[in-house]
């Protein structure tokens, strides 16, 4: 019993490691929650699909792990892989920012779009990842919306659409202001024609996305705390000149005022997802 209680004994304290030994982290072994500050092995971290295990944060999730989690092994077919912006106005240093966008999440844009199957249901998807350019909508976010939802419509293929934006992009001024116009007129062709569209409403949803596409699908489905609205707090305070609930334009808060139907925690999304696309299925003759 004693040799036992010798190999046992636990230690009664946790050491706290020091700000040194802190930055010693290696990069890329674990991950720090941003909302309850706990570090995890990045292991487990990705296993959840980067949603904290202890706190429940969802934080952002890069747009082809985000596919990868949803679609079918070997289903995924990307469209205008290669399309990437100009500067049509000339902005100053916009190039340099692409650029540096483009070598920090290996992307060319801020939105994937391509077909592939949910639990054996064809889909179209489209994927904004808020890690370039703070997902905003320019010509080719736009234009790549647009054709994903237009092509879904000819394939007579429901869409999903996964949304996280800034809002228009500033850079691309007017151009990008149009873009708002050109995805909802594909999304009305493709409701006239009897199309699924889902969207997924991811932190943060705002801006011209937001008064867009991203409001006017079929469902309409956020994550958990996603930020979700048109102009930021700060601006519509000074407006009103009142103070805002603290929970306003959460997830939870539109769930609440009707501007969703319903707050999915990002584990259960692809069941969710697959049972939405099974009721759309067409059946019986067809004759
Ligand atoms: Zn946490």
């Amino acid at each position: 019993m004693l040799i036992k209680n010798f190999f046992v004994k636990k230690k009664k304290y946790a050491s706290i490691p020091s700000e040194k030994a802190k930055q010693e982290i290696p990069q890329g072994l674990m991950q720090k929650c941003e909302d309850c500050q706990k570090i995890f092995y990045i292991k487990e971290w990705l296993k959840h699909l980067n949603v904290c295990p202890e706190c429940g944060y969802h934080h952002k999730l890069p747009a082809y792990d985000r596919i990868n989690s949803l679609m079918d092994e070997g289903t995924f077919e990307e469209w205008e892989q290669h399309v990437t912006s100009k500067n049509p106005l000339n902005f100053p240093s916009y190039e340099e920012k692409l650029k540096k966008d483009k070598e920090k999440t290996d992307l060319v844009e801020a939105v994937v779009t391509g077909k592939g199957k949910i639990d054996g249901y064809s889909t179209a998807i489209a994927v904004m990842d808020a890690r370039f350019r703070m997902g905003s909508m320019g010509s080719v976010v736009g234009d790549k919306i647009a054709k994903a939802i237009e092509r879904a419509r000819e394939l007579q293929i429901p869409i999903i659409l996964f949304t996280a934006s800034g809002g228009a992009r500033m850079q691309e001024g007017m151009i990008s202001l149009m873009q708002m116009a050109k995805t909802s007129i594909a999304v009305e062709r493709f409701h006239q024609s009897g199309g699924c569209m889902i969207v997924v409403m991811t932190n943060p949803t705002t801006g011209g996305v937001s008064a867009s596409f991203a409001s006017i699908g079929d469902y309409q489905f956020a994550e958990p705390g996603a930020l979700i609205g048109f102009a930021g707090r700060r601006i519509i305070e000074q407006t009103i000149r009142e103070k805002l609930p603290k929970d306003f334009q959460t997830a939870e808060f539109q769930l609440e005022h009707g501007q969703i139907d319903k707050v999915i925690p990002r584990s259960e999304l692809k069941q969710s997802l697959s049972a939405i696309l099974d009721l759309h299925q067409v059946r019986g003759d067809q004759t």
